[in-house]
Formats: structure tokens, C-alpha cells, sequence
């Protein structure tokens, strides 16, 4: 989202709000433990065979029709680069992929490795699924497997200097170890020379052949950071491309693989084809901002600022992903770029996957729905109103109050580790405000409203499986609660199915935006914390839904079907 000078600081601590859904961290810390080579021929172990069906294949396929036939090269190119940084990745998690993948033999557990860039489960808390393999060290392959945390902290104070002169030397290095077992910063364009400069040709021949004069600049820049090690410069230039219809986003990137610290960035890509209708309209909603936060449902001085209307928000189809962007559970948006420094000038960008948000609706949320809607109700799940609610939801981030209204300083520190929960939460009901009221204006036409109310409490019970860990998660259990003491819905008592009651919905909806927005706007971090202590949680009810979605199988994510060949691409 760009951002005006006056909440610089502020939309920068927001991006960190995780509005990927990411798999939650391992919540136990454990000192780092040498990952042994399974010597001999690895064996699943105490994993039920079930788990291997966790995830159901999807094939990501995008309409290239309108693209000209240099740009049909040019996404060959870029998926043959984005290969390079899928093993990259495998280095960076575990090791080489074929060295545990060739002493594999069940396909199955074969496939699951393959999902998870090594042998522990991403979905839980990385256990290993596989024999002979210790707990995944928390630090991945960033460091020596038998540093300390302490040690670590030793050679930062050492090389304080350092640090300070280069910013983003950790971002972009390993840690080894080097004579006398001292530690050593290796960069990644040392360590990963000849991989990077391969890559490096690829995205210059991609260049060559782009049409959009910002993409092929920006092409060129990310091929020499990926030489140099610095990347800002293509941080900047890629928020500078707003007509390309292909979009890349490849490099090392995310910090979440690095549990020891959150220090060292992953390596990942996509290729993007972008959805220039969906974008239109996205832009078109964004201008409404200040009309609807002078309406939110709370009082005035909880909504005296104005949110901006210049939102950087666009959706497309993904035709590849690779690296950290595929290894588990699979991302359906995105908020880049993370240098805080671009932010303060050029904003971010938020990057709304259509296909991938499609894959959850079809293989998840459908089969929750027949599971748990009543059904006379289930003609209101529709992917259109899915796809409303997730895009309202980024939107609806810029709605509300970021500064607290009584000296307590900007919302997310006042209100400390409770702070992601509260804000996915606003979020997501202030995006299902938005489109309530634009309705009410005629502004949006399509579909019914009730279908974005069904298709949201559906959405609830497929969010819950994220787990107590994830802000998400955690948002949704205390939506669960709020709306159930509300009457939002009720349940069948013949058939246990769940059903919206439309006006108590409405009157749920206003009254848990208003509770959010009291409790950000004084930063009330007890209020906070009382409320997702006793909503955010699951209850008795909510645990015997979650048992049924578990009994019937239904998938907990996706794993692509994704390539060149898929695409028709030579
Ligand atoms: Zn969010």
C-alpha cells in the first residue's frame, strides 16, 4: 500500500503483520541438532499414512492467449531461473534435493519430501516423517549445525562495525565455519556463485526480449543483484513497473525458514501473469476508503484518520511457483517489498493470487461447506464472494486506526504480541463491512451479498486449521465465538449444519468492528489479551467441527502441478 510521509514509520511495523498464510513456527525451541544423512534407506516412521494426503494437487494453469510470442519465451525463462532458486531453496532447508530424494522409494513419502523440502512436516510444527532424521536444527542450513545462539551473539558483538556498515550482510549470508572453528559470514553470491550466475544469465536473456521498458529494467537490475549481493536498487525499480502484464518475483526474500532468528532470507520465486480487469476494479473499491472510514460503526475519535487511496493492489494468476513460496503451505497473497527503506518511499505492493486462491476454494473450502453449511445455504458459497472477502481483507488493513487516541503510541507496539491477532481480525471483518456497504451503494453488483456472509463463516472454519499459532488462525476462533453469542449463525439441530442468519450477521458484524476498533484505538493490550484468552480459542463445539473436516479427509492445502509443459511453453 503507498502511504503518505505521516505514517511512514507506521505502515512499515505493518507490513510485518503476516497476511500470508504462512505455516505457523514451531511453538517449542530446542537447541540445534546435527541432521544426520539417513544412511541407510530412510523409512517413514510413526507418520499416519493419511498424512500424506494432506495436500491435494492442483494444476496452475493461467490464459497466455493475449501474450505475444517474445513474451511466451520470456515466461520460459523466467520459470527456468525460478528452477535455480528451487534448489537454492533445498540447500538453505535441508541439503541437497536428490540426496535424500533418490533413497526414497515409497512415492508417497517421496512426494511429501518433495512438499516439504526435506524430511520433517512444514503443517506439523516440523516433525520429522521420516526415520533416522532428529528435529529439524531451527536455524535450517543457515548456520553451522552445531552453533549456539549464544555463540552467535558473541561474533554479532565482535563484528559489530560490520553489521552497522552493511545492513543487509545478514539478509543475504550464511554462517560457516572457518579455521580454528571460528564463525564466518559467507554471502550468497560467494556461496551460491555458480547456481546465482546461471540464474543471472536467464533473467538478462528474459530481459532482452520484454517489451514493458520497466520490466525489462527491472529484469536487468534483479540479474545483477543476484551477482552482487545487493538488492535494493531492484527493490526500487520493480515498484516502479505498474503496466507490466508479467510480473517476477524472485530471489532470496523471506526470513521465515531462519527460526533461529528470523536473520537470513529464503530463496523463492513466481511468475505472474496479471489479471487486468480484476486489478481495475481493485483500485476502482480503494478509492471508497475515506467515504467508508468516515461510516465504520464505532465513535468519531477511533476514526479520525484518513486512510490513503493510492493502493498499490493488484491480482494475478501464478503460473510458477518455486522455493520457499512452494515448499508447504502454499501463499494466495503477497506484500513486498520487505526493505523498509523502498517502503518509506515507493509503499509496498500486495499481490492478490487468483488461481492459487481458487485451488484453496475448490479442493478446501467446497468440501467444508458440504461438510458444515446448511444445505439450502450451500448455493451461497461462491468463489467470486471467496475471492471479495481475501481481496476486502488487504483493503480493509488501510481502514481503522493505527496511532492510539490517548498517548500510548502506535497500535502495534501498545498492544504487543496481541497485536497481529487484533489487526487480521479488524481486517477481516472490516473487509466483509467494506462489501456490505458497498453493496448498500450500489457500487458492487455482482453476485448477492448473502453469498460473501455464507462463504465468510465457511472461510472461518477452514482458517481455524491454521492453528493457535498463526494471528490468523487465532482471529478466526474469536470470530467463531463472537459471531456463535451473537446468533450470526445457528446450528441445525437435526442435522448439525451450521446456517447464517442474515440480520443478526449484520448486527454481529458492526458490533465485533466496533469492539476491535475501542480496543486498538485506546491500545488497550489487556482488553486485548482478556478477549482472545477467552474467544480466541477452540472450544468443545468448534473441536467437534474440526474432527468432522479431519474424518472426511478434506485437504489442509495444495501442491501444485506446475511447468512449462502445463502451459504449452517449449
Ligand atoms: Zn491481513
Amino acid at each position: 500500500m503507498k502511504i503518505n510521509k505521516l505514517s511512514l514509520a507506521l505502515a512499515a511495523s505493518l507490513t510485518l503483520v503476516a497476511c500470508q498464510e504462512q505455516t505457523p513456527a514451531p511453538t517449542k525451541k530446542a537447541e540445534p541438532v546435527m541432521p544426520q544423512v539417513a544412511e541407510k534407506k530412510a523409512e517413514a516412521e510413526k507418520t499416519a499414512p493419511s498424512r500424506f494426503d494432506i495436500y491435494a494437487p492442483f494444476t496452475l494453469t493461467a490464459d497466455l492467449s493475449h501474450l505475444s510470442d517474445n513474451q511466451k519465451k520470456m515466461i520460459g525463462l523466467l520459470i527456468d531461473a525460478s528452477k535455480i532458486m528451487d534448489d537454492l531453496f533445498w540447500l538453505q532447508a535441508y541439503g541437497p534435493k536428490d540426496s535424500l530424494l533418490s533413497g526414497l522409494d515409497d512415492s508417497k513419502v517421496k512426494q511429501f519430501a518433495d512438499i516439504n523440502y526435506g524430511p520433517w512436516d512444514r503443517l506439523d510444527g516440523d516433525k520429522p516423517f521420516i526415520d533416522k532424521f532428529p528435529h529439524k536444527p531451527l536455524g535450517a542450513q543457515f548456520y553451522p549445525e552445531d552453533m549456539t545462539k549464544e555463540e552467535y551473539e558473541k561474533w554479532q558483538k565482535e563484528n559489530e562495525n560490520l553489521l552497522k556498515q552493511d545492513k543487509f550482510a545478514e539478509l543475504y549470508s550464511v554462517m560457516e565455519r572457518g579455521k580454528d572453528d571460528q564463525l564466518i559470514m559467507v554471502p550468497y553470491n560467494k556461496k551460491y556463485a555458480e547456481q546465482l550466475s546461471k540464474a543471472a544469465a536467464l533473467l538478462q536473456e528474459a530481459a532482452e526480449l520484454a517489451d514493458n521498458k520497466e520490466f525489462k529494467r527491472y529484469l536487468s537490475m534483479r540479474a545483477d543483484a543476484l551477482l552482487s549481493n545487493d538488492y535494493q536498487a531492484s527493490d526500487f525499480a520493480w515498484m516502479d513497473m505498474k503496466t507490466n502484464p508479467i510480473e517476477v518475483v524472485i530471489g532470496p526474500i523471506e526470513t521465515y525458514e531462519d527460526l533461529l532468528f528470523g536473520y537470513r532470507s529464503a530463496f523463492e520465486s513466481y511468475v505472474l501473469i496479471k489479471d487486468l480487469a480484476w486489478s481495475e476494479k481493485l483500485s476502482k473499491f480503494a478509492a471508497f476508503l475515506p467515504e467508508l472510514q468516515k461510516g465504520l460503526p464505532v465513535e468519531q475519535k477511533y476514526k479520525s484518520e484518513m486512510p490513503g487511496t493510492d493502493a498499490d493492489l493488484n491480482a494475478y494468476d501464478v503460473v510458477y511457483y518455486a522455493g520457499h513460496s512452494n515448499a508447504g503451505s502454499k501463499t494466495i497473497a503477497i506484500n513486498l517489498p520487505n526493505d523498509e527503506e523502498v517502503q518509506l518511499e515507493k509503499g509496498t505492493r500486495r499481490l492478490q493470487l487468483k488461481n492459487a486462491m481458487r485451488a484453496k476454494f475448490d479442493k478446501i473450502l467446497v468440501p467444508i461447506s458440504k461438510q458444515l453449511i446448511a444445505e439450502d445455504q450451500q448455493k451461497f458459497i461462491t468463489f467470486d464472494a471467496f475471492f471479495g472477502n481475501t481481496m476486502f481483507h488487504e483493503v480493509a488493513h488501510g481502514l481503522g486506526i493505527k496511532n492510539t487516541i490517548n498517548g500510548k503510541g502506535v497500535v502495534r507496539t501498545a498492544l504487543k504480541e496481541t497485536a497481529s491477532a487484533l489487526e487480521e481480525g479488524k481486517a477481516d471483518i472490516l473487509g466483509l463491512y467494506m462489501i456490505t456497504k458497498l453493496f448498500e451503494k450500489g457500487e458492487m453488483t455482482e453476485g448477492k451479498l448473502m453469498d460473501n456472509y455464507v462463504t465468510f463463516l465457511a472461510g472461518i472454519f477452514r482458517s481455524v486449521r491454521f492453528g493457535a499459532s498463526s494471528a490468523h488462525g487465532k482471529a478466526n476462533m474469536m470470530r467463531f465465538n463472537f459471531f456463535k453469542e451473537k446468533g450470526a449463525f445457528k446450528v441445525d439441530p437435526d442435522t448439525g449444519r451450521y446456517r447464517v442468519d442474515f440480520n443478526q450477521m449484520t448486527v454481529a458484524m458492526n458490533e465485533l468492528s466496533n469492539l476491535l476498533l475501542t480496543i486498538q484505538g485506546n491500545g488497550d493490550y489487556e482488553a486485548a489479551k482478556a478477549l482472545l484468552e477467552e474467544k480466541g480459542v477452540i472450544k468443545d463445539d468448534l473441536k467437534a467441527e474440526l474432527d468432522k473436516l479431519a474424518a472426511a479427509n478434506i485437504p489442509v492445502d495444495i501442491v501444485f502441478e506446475q511447468g512449462k509443459e502445463i502451459l504449452g511453453l517449449k
